[in-house]
């Protein structure tokens, strides 16, 4: 039941609900920031993620074939994860999900926490950046639960090259077609 009811929800690009295991943290952020509402903690174990993923109606993810076989056996709906790299890993969420690989700010999750960021005033952030950045950038993004301030900066480069590489390896034909 529940595998279908997320199987339709693919197509829309709307925003899910994962759980990931604990060697998946730099997954996690990139998932949040996307817009995606990830439950992690690095101190769960295979059972509580099991029992999470249940209860919240949440997808598994997973590098640990045995969590993925044990997870499936118990009907959970999960995702077993094969990319080396960042991108590769991305690339293999975006085809299997159809997630949108692009960053747009009024959905976006802070990184740290998963809540949804703000849009902030620019003057209420002042003291919370160096003057520099303050000074060169317009937009500023907070998080209500950390406190956490986000601009789309220098660092902005190379988030948007990881991702368009993950758009690229998502794009090619995949190898596993028989
Ligand atoms: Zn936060």
């Amino acid at each position: 039941m529940l595998k279908w009811e997320v199987a339709e929800s693919f197509g829309e690009n709307k925003p899910l609900k994962f759980i990931s295991d604990g060697m998946l943290g730099k997954l996690t952020r990139w998932l949040r920031m996307l817009g995606h509402n990830v439950k992690y903690s690095n101190k769960l174990d295979d059972t509580q993620l099991i029992i999470i993923a249940k209860k919240e109606r949440r997808i598994l993810l997973t590098r640990d074939f045995e969590l993925y076989q044990q997870a499936i056996a118990k009907g959970v709906d999960t995702f077993y994860l094969e990319g080396k790299t960042e991108e590769e890993k991305l690339a293999e969420l975006a085809r299997r999900f159809n997630i949108k690989l692009e960053i747009d700010m009024t959905t976006s999750r802070c990184p740290k926490c998963n809540t949804r960021v703000n849009l902030v005033p620019k003057e209420r952030i002042a003291k919370k950046v160096e003057k520099s950045t303050f000074a060169h950038y317009g937009e500023f993004w907070q998080c209500p639960k950390c406190g956490q301030v986000y601009w789309q900066g220098a660092h902005w480069k190379r988030i948007r090259k990881t991702l368009q590489e993950a758009k690229e390896i998502s794009e090619k034909p995949s190898q596993d077609k028989k």
